[in-house]
Protein backbone atom coordinates (compact mmCIF):
# COMPACT_ATOMS: atom_id res chain seq x y z
CA UNK A 1 0.00 0.00 0.00
CA UNK A 2 1.22 3.22 -1.14
CA UNK A 3 2.04 5.46 1.84
CA UNK A 4 -0.39 8.24 -0.66
CA UNK A 5 -2.63 7.28 -3.10
CA UNK A 6 -1.67 8.52 -6.68
CA UNK A 7 -4.24 11.01 -7.58
CA UNK A 8 -5.32 12.17 -11.38
CA UNK A 9 -7.40 15.23 -11.87
CA UNK A 10 -9.00 15.55 -15.00
CA UNK A 11 -10.10 19.67 -15.61
CA UNK A 12 -13.48 19.22 -17.82
CA UNK A 13 -15.87 15.98 -18.03
CA UNK A 14 -16.50 16.15 -21.45
CA UNK A 15 -16.45 12.82 -23.92
CA UNK A 16 -12.64 13.41 -24.48
CA UNK A 17 -12.34 12.42 -20.48
CA UNK A 18 -14.80 10.07 -20.38
CA UNK A 19 -12.59 8.13 -23.28
CA UNK A 20 -9.50 8.53 -21.21
CA UNK A 21 -11.39 7.26 -17.58
CA UNK A 22 -12.20 3.90 -20.15
CA UNK A 23 -9.07 3.64 -21.35
CA UNK A 24 -7.51 3.87 -17.87
CA UNK A 25 -10.08 1.10 -16.87
CA UNK A 26 -8.79 -0.90 -19.78
CA UNK A 27 -5.75 -0.86 -19.03
CA UNK A 28 -5.33 -0.61 -15.65
CA UNK A 29 -5.06 -4.34 -15.08
CA UNK A 30 -1.68 -4.10 -17.23
CA UNK A 31 -0.16 -1.38 -15.83
CA UNK A 32 -1.42 -0.32 -12.05
CA UNK A 33 -3.24 -2.62 -9.75
CA UNK A 34 -2.93 0.05 -6.90
CA UNK A 35 -5.51 2.25 -5.66
CA UNK A 36 -5.81 5.69 -7.60
CA UNK A 37 -7.88 8.53 -6.78
CA UNK A 38 -9.48 10.20 -9.63
CA UNK A 39 -11.10 13.88 -9.44
CA UNK A 40 -13.16 15.20 -12.42
CA UNK A 41 -14.19 18.44 -12.18
CA UNK A 42 -16.98 19.67 -14.39
CA UNK A 43 -19.54 22.50 -14.01
CA UNK A 44 -21.79 20.45 -16.22
CA UNK A 45 -23.08 16.59 -15.83
CA UNK A 46 -20.09 14.64 -16.45
CA UNK A 47 -19.76 12.25 -19.90
CA UNK A 48 -22.12 14.91 -22.12
CA UNK A 49 -20.35 18.38 -20.04
CA UNK A 50 -20.66 21.89 -22.10
CA UNK A 51 -21.39 20.66 -25.76
CA UNK A 52 -23.86 17.81 -25.28
CA UNK A 53 -25.59 19.13 -22.41
CA UNK A 54 -29.42 17.39 -22.22
CA UNK A 55 -30.62 21.10 -21.38
CA UNK A 56 -29.90 23.00 -24.96
CA UNK A 57 -32.64 23.42 -28.00
CA UNK A 58 -33.66 20.46 -29.06
CA UNK A 59 -33.39 21.70 -33.14
CA UNK A 60 -29.55 21.28 -32.66
CA UNK A 61 -28.54 18.22 -34.52
CA UNK A 62 -25.08 16.26 -34.40
CA UNK A 63 -23.54 16.42 -37.81
CA UNK A 64 -22.23 13.02 -37.85
CA UNK A 65 -24.96 10.04 -38.61
CA UNK A 66 -25.98 7.95 -35.43
CA UNK A 67 -24.09 4.91 -37.21
CA UNK A 68 -21.24 6.50 -37.30
CA UNK A 69 -21.07 7.16 -33.52
CA UNK A 70 -19.01 5.55 -31.22
CA UNK A 71 -17.41 6.22 -27.85
CA UNK A 72 -16.01 2.62 -28.07
CA UNK A 73 -12.67 0.65 -29.15
CA UNK A 74 -12.51 -2.14 -31.84
CA UNK A 75 -10.11 -4.10 -33.64
CA UNK A 76 -10.19 -1.20 -36.37
CA UNK A 77 -8.83 1.25 -33.75
CA UNK A 78 -4.95 1.49 -32.89
CA UNK A 79 -4.84 1.97 -29.37
CA UNK A 80 -2.51 1.13 -26.60
CA UNK A 81 -3.89 -1.56 -24.22
CA UNK A 82 -7.29 -4.30 -25.21
CA UNK A 83 -9.98 -2.87 -27.56
CA UNK A 84 -13.13 -2.85 -25.54
CA UNK A 85 -16.10 -2.99 -27.96
CA UNK A 86 -19.63 -1.67 -27.03
CA UNK A 87 -22.47 -0.32 -28.39
CA UNK A 88 -22.19 3.18 -30.66
CA UNK A 89 -25.02 5.38 -30.45
CA UNK A 90 -27.95 3.38 -32.67
CA UNK A 91 -26.80 -0.12 -31.15
CA UNK A 92 -27.34 1.77 -27.74
CA UNK A 93 -30.69 3.06 -28.63
CA UNK A 94 -31.60 -0.25 -29.55
CA UNK A 95 -30.36 -1.45 -26.61
CA UNK A 96 -32.39 0.85 -24.57
CA UNK A 97 -35.45 0.25 -26.18
CA UNK A 98 -35.89 -3.72 -26.05
CA UNK A 99 -34.65 -3.11 -22.49
CA UNK A 100 -31.26 -4.98 -22.96
CA UNK A 101 -29.36 -1.72 -21.68
CA UNK A 102 -31.47 -0.42 -17.96
CA UNK A 103 -28.46 1.74 -16.35
CA UNK A 104 -30.52 4.35 -18.00
CA UNK A 105 -32.69 7.50 -16.17
CA UNK A 106 -36.15 7.55 -16.83
CA UNK A 107 -36.01 9.91 -20.38
CA UNK A 108 -38.35 12.51 -21.12
CA UNK A 109 -41.10 11.33 -23.73
CA UNK A 110 -38.99 13.41 -26.46
CA UNK A 111 -36.45 10.98 -25.97
CA UNK A 112 -38.46 7.63 -25.98
CA UNK A 113 -39.75 9.07 -29.85
CA UNK A 114 -36.68 10.04 -30.86
CA UNK A 115 -35.10 6.35 -29.95
CA UNK A 116 -38.07 4.97 -31.43
CA UNK A 117 -37.51 7.03 -34.61
CA UNK A 118 -33.75 6.61 -34.74
CA UNK A 119 -31.95 4.29 -37.34
CA UNK A 120 -28.59 4.42 -39.04
CA UNK A 121 -28.63 7.12 -41.03
CA UNK A 122 -29.96 9.91 -38.85
CA UNK A 123 -29.03 12.98 -37.79
CA UNK A 124 -29.34 12.50 -33.99
CA UNK A 125 -30.44 15.46 -31.60
CA UNK A 126 -27.37 16.80 -29.51
CA UNK A 127 -30.00 15.74 -26.20
CA UNK A 128 -30.19 12.34 -27.16
CA UNK A 129 -26.38 11.98 -27.74
CA UNK A 130 -26.34 13.39 -24.17
CA UNK A 131 -28.03 10.43 -22.74
CA UNK A 132 -25.12 8.28 -24.48
CA UNK A 133 -22.73 9.82 -23.39
CA UNK A 134 -23.31 10.26 -19.89
CA UNK A 135 -23.98 6.53 -19.74
CA UNK A 136 -21.05 5.89 -21.17
CA UNK A 137 -19.17 8.15 -18.13
CA UNK A 138 -21.28 6.21 -15.73
CA UNK A 139 -20.04 3.10 -17.02
CA UNK A 140 -16.32 3.71 -17.60
CA UNK A 141 -16.06 5.52 -13.92
CA UNK A 142 -18.23 2.43 -12.38
CA UNK A 143 -15.20 -0.06 -14.34
CA UNK A 144 -12.85 2.22 -11.82
CA UNK A 145 -14.13 0.92 -8.48
CA UNK A 146 -14.93 3.67 -6.15
CA UNK A 147 -12.02 5.89 -7.44
CA UNK A 148 -13.51 8.35 -9.11
CA UNK A 149 -15.36 11.68 -7.42
CA UNK A 150 -16.75 13.88 -9.74
CA UNK A 151 -16.98 18.53 -8.94
CA UNK A 152 -19.73 20.13 -10.35
CA UNK A 153 -18.04 23.17 -10.47
CA UNK A 154 -14.85 25.33 -12.27
CA UNK A 155 -11.09 25.04 -12.05
CA UNK A 156 -9.66 28.43 -11.67
CA UNK A 157 -6.20 27.78 -10.99
CA UNK A 158 -3.41 25.32 -11.26
CA UNK A 159 -0.16 25.83 -9.52
CA UNK A 160 2.90 23.66 -8.91
CA UNK A 161 2.60 21.77 -5.32
CA UNK A 162 5.46 21.03 -3.73
CA UNK A 163 6.67 17.77 -4.15
CA UNK A 164 6.49 17.98 -7.58
CA UNK A 165 2.87 17.49 -8.09
CA UNK A 166 -0.19 20.24 -8.80
CA UNK A 167 -2.48 21.93 -6.70
CA UNK A 168 -5.98 21.77 -8.69
CA UNK A 169 -8.34 24.88 -7.16
CA UNK A 170 -12.01 24.46 -8.40
CA UNK A 171 -14.00 27.69 -7.80
CA UNK A 172 -16.36 26.30 -4.91
CA UNK A 173 -14.02 23.84 -2.53
CA UNK A 174 -11.10 22.84 -1.45
CA UNK A 175 -7.61 22.63 -3.44
CA UNK A 176 -7.08 19.03 -5.60
CA UNK A 177 -3.84 17.41 -4.85
CA UNK A 178 -2.82 16.03 -8.72
CA UNK A 179 0.00 13.68 -9.27
CA UNK A 180 -1.44 14.20 -13.07
CA UNK A 181 -3.31 16.61 -14.27
CA UNK A 182 -5.58 16.45 -17.37
CA UNK A 183 -6.94 19.39 -19.01
CA UNK A 184 -9.62 18.50 -21.68
CA UNK A 185 -11.35 21.62 -21.56
CA UNK A 186 -12.44 21.22 -25.56
CA UNK A 187 -13.51 24.74 -27.12
CA UNK A 188 -13.67 27.20 -24.87
CA UNK A 189 -14.56 30.44 -25.03
CA UNK A 190 -12.61 33.30 -25.18
CA UNK A 191 -11.85 37.29 -24.05
CA UNK A 192 -12.80 38.66 -27.22
CA UNK A 193 -10.01 40.24 -29.52
CA UNK A 194 -9.61 43.46 -30.77
CA UNK A 195 -11.65 43.04 -33.85
CA UNK A 196 -14.44 41.12 -31.64
CA UNK A 197 -14.17 44.18 -29.15
CA UNK A 198 -14.38 46.69 -32.12
CA UNK A 199 -17.54 45.20 -33.72
CA UNK A 200 -19.50 45.68 -30.50
CA UNK A 201 -18.09 49.01 -30.42
CA UNK A 202 -19.54 49.69 -33.59
CA UNK A 203 -22.58 47.99 -33.09
CA UNK A 204 -23.46 49.45 -29.93
CA UNK A 205 -22.22 52.92 -31.17
CA UNK A 206 -25.20 52.56 -34.09
CA UNK A 207 -27.87 51.19 -32.07
CA UNK A 208 -27.18 47.75 -32.90
CA UNK A 209 -26.11 44.87 -31.11
CA UNK A 210 -22.65 42.07 -31.66
CA UNK A 211 -22.52 38.48 -30.41
CA UNK A 212 -19.00 37.95 -29.65
CA UNK A 213 -17.75 34.09 -30.74
CA UNK A 214 -19.08 31.91 -28.64
CA UNK A 215 -21.03 28.31 -28.51
CA UNK A 216 -24.11 28.89 -30.65
CA UNK A 217 -26.76 27.71 -27.76
CA UNK A 218 -24.92 29.82 -24.80
CA UNK A 219 -25.51 33.56 -26.91
CA UNK A 220 -28.73 35.62 -25.69
CA UNK A 221 -30.30 36.05 -28.87
CA UNK A 222 -32.99 38.79 -27.07
CA UNK A 223 -31.80 41.50 -28.87
CA UNK A 224 -32.42 40.29 -32.56
CA UNK A 225 -35.51 42.02 -33.13
CA UNK A 226 -38.62 40.44 -35.87
CA UNK A 227 -37.33 41.40 -39.22
CA UNK A 228 -34.03 42.70 -38.51
CA UNK A 229 -30.93 42.43 -41.12
CA UNK A 230 -28.70 40.07 -39.41
CA UNK A 231 -25.01 39.67 -40.53
CA UNK A 232 -23.30 36.35 -39.83
CA UNK A 233 -19.62 36.03 -40.30
CA UNK A 234 -18.78 32.64 -41.20
CA UNK A 235 -20.76 29.38 -42.82
CA UNK A 236 -19.45 26.82 -40.97
CA UNK A 237 -21.08 24.28 -38.36
CA UNK A 238 -21.78 27.28 -36.03
CA UNK A 239 -23.47 28.74 -38.65
CA UNK A 240 -25.79 26.10 -39.08
CA UNK A 241 -26.67 26.16 -35.78
CA UNK A 242 -27.30 29.83 -35.82
CA UNK A 243 -30.06 29.47 -38.39
CA UNK A 244 -31.58 26.63 -36.30
CA UNK A 245 -32.13 28.77 -33.58
CA UNK A 246 -32.76 31.92 -35.15
CA UNK A 247 -35.40 30.94 -38.00
CA UNK A 248 -36.73 27.51 -36.76
CA UNK A 249 -37.17 28.41 -33.52
CA UNK A 250 -39.30 32.04 -34.21
CA UNK A 251 -40.85 29.72 -36.54
CA UNK A 252 -42.29 27.61 -33.90
CA UNK A 253 -42.86 30.58 -31.99
CA UNK A 254 -45.08 31.69 -34.67
CA UNK A 255 -46.59 28.53 -34.91
CA UNK A 256 -47.98 28.44 -31.25
CA UNK A 257 -49.58 31.92 -32.26
CA UNK A 258 -50.90 30.44 -35.48
CA UNK A 259 -54.52 29.06 -35.27
CA UNK A 260 -53.56 26.91 -38.54
CA UNK A 261 -51.04 25.57 -37.54
CA UNK A 262 -48.44 26.80 -40.60
CA UNK A 263 -46.16 29.37 -40.74
CA UNK A 264 -45.61 32.07 -43.22
CA UNK A 265 -42.83 34.50 -43.61
CA UNK A 266 -42.86 37.41 -45.73
CA UNK A 267 -39.83 38.95 -46.71
CA UNK A 268 -40.52 42.31 -45.29
CA UNK A 269 -40.28 40.67 -41.59
CA UNK A 270 -44.00 41.61 -40.90
CA UNK A 271 -44.92 38.00 -39.94
CA UNK A 272 -44.01 39.31 -36.76
CA UNK A 273 -40.96 37.00 -36.32
CA UNK A 274 -38.02 36.03 -37.80
CA UNK A 275 -34.50 37.77 -38.71
CA UNK A 276 -33.38 38.08 -42.07
CA UNK A 277 -30.01 36.98 -42.26
CA UNK A 278 -27.48 37.30 -44.67
CA UNK A 279 -23.98 35.15 -44.56
CA UNK A 280 -20.80 35.60 -45.71
CA UNK A 281 -18.56 32.88 -46.01
CA UNK A 282 -14.14 33.63 -46.92
CA UNK A 283 -14.08 30.01 -48.29
CA UNK A 284 -13.44 28.79 -51.93
CA UNK A 285 -15.62 25.78 -51.01
CA UNK A 286 -19.53 25.45 -51.16
CA UNK A 287 -21.86 25.39 -47.59
CA UNK A 288 -22.26 22.93 -46.47
CA UNK A 289 -18.46 22.21 -46.24
CA UNK A 290 -18.11 18.57 -48.11
CA UNK A 291 -16.92 16.15 -45.33
CA UNK A 292 -15.73 12.71 -45.31
CA UNK A 293 -18.92 10.46 -44.42
CA UNK A 294 -21.27 10.18 -47.59
CA UNK A 295 -24.92 11.22 -46.78
CA UNK A 296 -27.18 8.67 -46.85
CA UNK A 297 -30.17 10.67 -45.62
CA UNK A 298 -33.78 9.99 -47.46
CA UNK A 299 -33.83 12.46 -50.34
CA UNK A 300 -37.43 11.92 -50.12
CA UNK A 301 -38.75 12.63 -47.25
CA UNK A 302 -36.51 16.03 -46.85
CA UNK A 303 -39.43 18.54 -47.89
CA UNK A 304 -39.38 21.77 -46.25
CA UNK A 305 -41.95 22.84 -43.52
CA UNK A 306 -41.10 26.01 -42.87
CA UNK A 307 -39.79 27.46 -45.86
CA UNK A 308 -42.22 29.19 -48.87
CA UNK A 309 -40.89 31.12 -52.05
CA UNK A 310 -40.67 34.60 -50.23
CA UNK A 311 -38.33 33.37 -47.77
CA UNK A 312 -35.47 33.09 -50.43
CA UNK A 313 -35.95 37.35 -50.60
CA UNK A 314 -35.47 37.48 -46.85
CA UNK A 315 -32.36 35.09 -46.92
CA UNK A 316 -29.12 36.62 -48.57
CA UNK A 317 -26.25 34.21 -49.15
CA UNK A 318 -22.76 35.71 -50.29
CA UNK A 319 -19.39 34.67 -50.67
CA UNK A 320 -16.49 36.94 -50.79
CA UNK A 321 -15.10 34.73 -53.47
CA UNK A 322 -16.73 31.74 -55.81
CA UNK A 323 -19.88 31.24 -53.95
CA UNK A 324 -22.76 31.29 -56.33
CA UNK A 325 -20.89 31.08 -59.62
C1 LIG B 1 -20.96 23.38 -31.50
C2 LIG B 1 -20.19 22.09 -31.67
C3 LIG B 1 -20.76 21.02 -32.36
C4 LIG B 1 -20.05 19.84 -32.53
N1 LIG B 1 -20.63 18.81 -33.23
C5 LIG B 1 -19.97 17.64 -33.36
C6 LIG B 1 -20.58 16.52 -34.03
O1 LIG B 1 -21.70 16.63 -34.50
N2 LIG B 1 -19.90 15.37 -34.11
C7 LIG B 1 -18.64 15.26 -33.58
O2 LIG B 1 -18.04 14.17 -33.66
N3 LIG B 1 -18.04 16.29 -32.95
C8 LIG B 1 -18.66 17.47 -32.83
N4 LIG B 1 -18.08 18.52 -32.19
C9 LIG B 1 -16.69 18.37 -31.73
C10 LIG B 1 -16.66 18.23 -30.20
O3 LIG B 1 -15.66 19.11 -29.79
C11 LIG B 1 -16.38 16.82 -29.79
O4 LIG B 1 -17.45 15.99 -30.19
C12 LIG B 1 -16.26 16.60 -28.28
O5 LIG B 1 -17.23 17.35 -27.58
C13 LIG B 1 -14.88 16.96 -27.77
O6 LIG B 1 -14.83 16.50 -26.43
P1 LIG B 1 -13.94 17.21 -25.34
O7 LIG B 1 -14.19 16.49 -24.06
O8 LIG B 1 -12.55 17.31 -25.85
O9 LIG B 1 -14.46 18.71 -25.28
P2 LIG B 1 -15.87 19.28 -24.80
O10 LIG B 1 -16.99 18.43 -25.21
O11 LIG B 1 -15.87 20.72 -25.22
O12 LIG B 1 -15.76 19.19 -23.22
C14 LIG B 1 -14.89 20.03 -22.49
C15 LIG B 1 -15.49 20.24 -21.11
O13 LIG B 1 -14.59 20.98 -20.32
C16 LIG B 1 -15.34 21.76 -19.42
N5 LIG B 1 -14.48 22.85 -18.95
C17 LIG B 1 -13.89 23.83 -19.68
N6 LIG B 1 -13.16 24.63 -18.88
C18 LIG B 1 -13.30 24.13 -17.62
C19 LIG B 1 -12.79 24.53 -16.35
N7 LIG B 1 -11.99 25.59 -16.21
N8 LIG B 1 -13.14 23.79 -15.26
C20 LIG B 1 -13.93 22.69 -15.39
N9 LIG B 1 -14.44 22.28 -16.57
C21 LIG B 1 -14.13 23.00 -17.66
C22 LIG B 1 -16.52 22.24 -20.24
O14 LIG B 1 -17.63 22.56 -19.39
C23 LIG B 1 -16.79 21.03 -21.13
O15 LIG B 1 -17.84 20.22 -20.62
C24 LIG B 1 -18.75 19.71 -32.00
C25 LIG B 1 -18.19 20.79 -31.29
C26 LIG B 1 -18.89 21.95 -31.12
C27 LIG B 1 -18.26 23.10 -30.36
Amino acid sequence: MPATIPAIVFIGGGPRTAGVLERIAANRPDVFAGPLQIHVVEPHVPGSGRIWRYHQDPGLLLNSMAADITMFTDGSVDCEGPAAPGPGLAQWAAGVLDASIIDVPDFPQQLWDQLRTLDGTTFPTRQLQSQYLEWFFRRAAKSLGRSVTVHRTTAVGITAGPDGGHEVEPANGRTLHADIVVTALGHTDSQPDAVSAGYSDFAARHGGYHAAPSYTTDVDYSPVAAGQDVIVSGMGLGFVDLLVLLIEGAAAGLRRRTTAGCATFRPDGSHGCGPAPGAACRTTRRFPQPCGARLRGRRGSLRPRRWNPCCSSTANWTSTSTYGR
